[in-house]
């Protein structure tokens, strides 16, 4: 049994009805109550922010327990959030330079639900940034590119930061092709598969890991 989703603080959850993203409300529900439960232990970091639907939920329960969320993003957007593709959103591109910014969307998210002193924007690609990271995690959302490419560095450059008994969710795992990419799921059983992760819940296209063996910064993570 898992516990019943919590309620966001009214405050948030206006901010969230107007934000645009791709999370759904009961998903974003879940994220906030696992960060309630690890933010105590340690900062989280999620990869891929866009407009910050999910940094919202984290960043709330950040203000209701303390701890500080990282949300690593170019916000030059993913392949399907070109012009053309299926996920566009032509008021997200940056007129001048002709490029997707969604970067002042989450400032003024973040701004009005009052979280600019619980979530940190780190903007740069998400290798780059994992790079040159030095310290564990206690939850860790991977929401950031689905090409096969990203989604496996995703889980290459940043899993090995979590501390044991840390979280992982990972976004859009869908076990079954008709309902979309691979990739996520694919980095799904890699975490099953490598023996350092039970999987601990699942809502929607949402898992939840959670890390039984090893702890943060270990090179075999
Ligand atoms: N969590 C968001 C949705 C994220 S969409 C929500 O709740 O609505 C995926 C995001 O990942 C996009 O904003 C895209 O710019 C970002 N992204 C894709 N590949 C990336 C990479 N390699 N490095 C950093 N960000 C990346
Ligand atoms: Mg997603």
């Amino acid at each position: 049994m898992t516990s019943p989703l919590p309620r966001l603080p009214d405050d948030v959850a206006a901010v969230v009805r107007v934000t645009k993203g791709f999370l759904p409300e009961d998903e974003g529900l879940l994220l906030h109550r696992l960060a309630l439960e690890r933010l105590p232990s340690g900062p989280a970091l999620e990869v891929g922010t866009y407009c910050g639907r999910s940094a919202l939920h984290l960043g709330a329960a950040a203000r209701a327990v303390g701890g500080t969320v990282f949300t690593v993003d170019h916000h030059r957007g993913s392949e399907e959030n070109q012009a053309g593709w299926e996920h566009h959103d032509p008021e997200v591109v940056d007129s001048e330079l002709g490029v997707m910014d969604t970067l002042p969307f989450f400032r003024r998210a973040l701004a009005r639900a009052g979280l600019e002193e619980q979530v940190v924007a780190v903007v740069g690609a998400s290798t780059t940034v994992s790079r040159h990271w030095r310290t564990p995690l206690s939850l860790l959302f991977i929401d950031g590119g689905h090409a096969e490419v990203h989604a496996q560095n995703d889980y290459s450059g940043w899993a090995p930061w979590l501390m044991s008994d840390g979280l992982l969710a990972i976004h859009d795992v869908f076990p079954d092709p008709a309902d979309g990419g691979r990739p996520p799921y694919e980095v799904f059983l890699r975490a099953l598969d490598s023996g350092g992760f039970a999987e601990v819940e699942a809502l929607g296209s949402l898992r939840v890991l959670r890390r039984v063996s090893g702890d943060a910064g270990d090179p075999a993570g």
